[in-house]
């Protein structure tokens, strides 16, 4: 498989939110998962369970001569390093030191039980595509084609602030 651009989001409400990402991004340069752009950072408010504090979410670009399975593999490992809990231990949509999930991987579609790409609810949620809009601003969903601009537009409910521009790497 060749080099593919993959867009991950990366997000944390969890002690210090700022240093959790920055080391998200240290170990996937370290794996090999190289991040060649990084969007400003935004905090934002919880979706689906608000009792709990807001995020720092990020959207950055990578590029990897893996497949998306191994990409999977490769921030799952890097979730449990970091300090998250397991799967089965954590509450659903509840507080994290570090999520990160691949929101679209070329314009490959995948259906897994494990892995669905394009990112199955990335269309609903401001905090990753206003992100992603700052990398990519004609980014379009390769499933359906709808241009995550329009999508976006319908979503200016949930607050999202830009609270600082793209973390520097150590
Ligand atoms: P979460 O707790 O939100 O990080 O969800 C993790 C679960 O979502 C894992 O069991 C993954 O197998 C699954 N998953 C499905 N599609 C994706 C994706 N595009 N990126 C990351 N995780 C995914």
């Amino acid at each position: 498989m060749g080099l593919q651009d993959a867009y991950l989001s990366l997000g944390s409400n969890l002690g210090d939110r700022q240093a959790n990402l920055r080391s998200a991004l240290n170990a996937l340069n370290r794996e090999r998962v190289h991040v060649a752009a990084s969007s400003s950072v935004y905090e934002t408010e919880p979706q689906g369970l608000p009792d709990q504090p807001w995020f720092l979410n990020i959207v950055v670009r990578t590029r990897a001569e893996f497949s998306p399975v191994q990409l999977l593999r490769i921030i799952q490992r890097i979730e449990r390093q970091l300090g998250r809990e397991h799967p089965r231990r954590r509450v659903p949509q509840g507080p994290r030191l570090i999520d990160i999930d691949i929101l679209l991987f070329g314009s490959t579609i995948v259906r897994k039980p494990t892995l669905t790409l394009p990112h199955p609810r990335m269309a609903n949620r401001r905090f990753v595509l206003e992100p992603l809009l700052e990398l990519d601003a004609d980014a379009a969903d390769p499933a359906t084609g709808a241009r995550f601009d329009l999508l976006l537009s319908g979503l200016q409910d949930q607050q999202v602030r830009r609270i600082g521009g793209p973390l520097t790497l150590e």
